[in-house]
């Protein structure tokens, strides 16, 4: 067992929120894993892990794994609300079925994810958010035009529960990564859209790794609880749009 507290992450199972999971274990904390790909997360193999076949699109899924993982770690002090999709694409041929999903997953499963620990760190008057945005948060680009509305919600929700969390000590961090290495482009079906972002990443030299993401975020997240970093912007240096 460990002194440390809990810490929870969804979308786990690969990329920047599986690299999370795996800093803040060998940080020594415990830690729950939720994703829709539960083999991956049990792959992980992490000691004081909790595995959750979660879809974030279930409030109420994932409220019972954070119940839990409670029960058996105490509460958690850290949640990563990182679970989602970038379905790119060309706005003029984009099947509305490809917002439906990006809309439910990037904004209500945020939504979820933040409301199962909400109430419990206002209580304890303590706690972290971590909130998965983008660079697509803070401005647009013309093939990502859905994605963007998502992203550009977690800034905007992120800050609202920033100012009122504030007054419980709760801290909200959003985090806006450029290119990182991950599987996130199998989710871009439109292949024009998704042969010019290759391209474009080509041109930057590629993507940074998520360990770096991952090691940021720890480094916020150990900061003392009255020291809040409010935003991760990180990107290749050779990213410049
Ligand atoms: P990955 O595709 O590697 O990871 C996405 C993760 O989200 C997977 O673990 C996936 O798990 C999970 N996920 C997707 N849909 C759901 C769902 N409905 N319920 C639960 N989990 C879900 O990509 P990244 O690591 O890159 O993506 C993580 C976050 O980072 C996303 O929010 C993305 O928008 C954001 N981001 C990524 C950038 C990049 O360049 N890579 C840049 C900026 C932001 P599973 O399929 O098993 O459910």
């Amino acid at each position: 067992m460990t002194d440390k507290p809990l810490v929870a992450v969804t979308g786990a199972s690969s990329g920047i929120g599986e690299a999370t999971a795996r800093a803040f274990s060998a940080a020594g904390h415990p830690v729950l894993l939720m994703a829709r790909r539960i083999d991956r997360l049990q792959a992980m193999n992490l000691p004081n892990a909790m595995s959750r076949q979660v879809d974030v699109r279930d409030r109420a899924a994932i409220a019972s794994a954070v119940q839990e993982a409670e029960a058996q770690f105490g509460p958690v002090d850290m949640m990563f609300a990182n679970a989602g999709v970038a379905r790119l694409a060309d706005i003029g041929r984009q099947p509305p079925e490809e917002w439906d999903e990006m809309i439910d997953i990037n904004t209500k499963g945020v939504m979820n994810t933040a409301h199962a620990v909400m109430k419990g760190m206002m209580d304890r008057r303590r706690g972290t958010l971590v909130m998965m945005s983008s660079i697509a948060g803070r401005k647009v680009y013309p093939d990502h035009t859905v994605y963007c509305g998502t992203k550009f919600f977690v800034h905007a929700v992120s800050e609202s529960l920033r100012e009122y969390l504030s007054a419980y000590d709760v801290r909200v961090l959003v985090v806006s990564p450029g290119v990182i290495e991950t599987e996130v482009l199998s989710g871009v079906l439109d292949q024009q859209t998704l042969a010019n972002y290759k391209a474009n990443k080509v041109k930057m030299g590629g993507g940074i790794g998520a360990d770096i993401v991952a090691d940021l975020i720890l480094n916020a997240y150990q900061l003392p609880q009255n020291a809040l970093v409010q935003e991760i912007c990180l990107t290749p240096t050779r990213q410049s749009y």
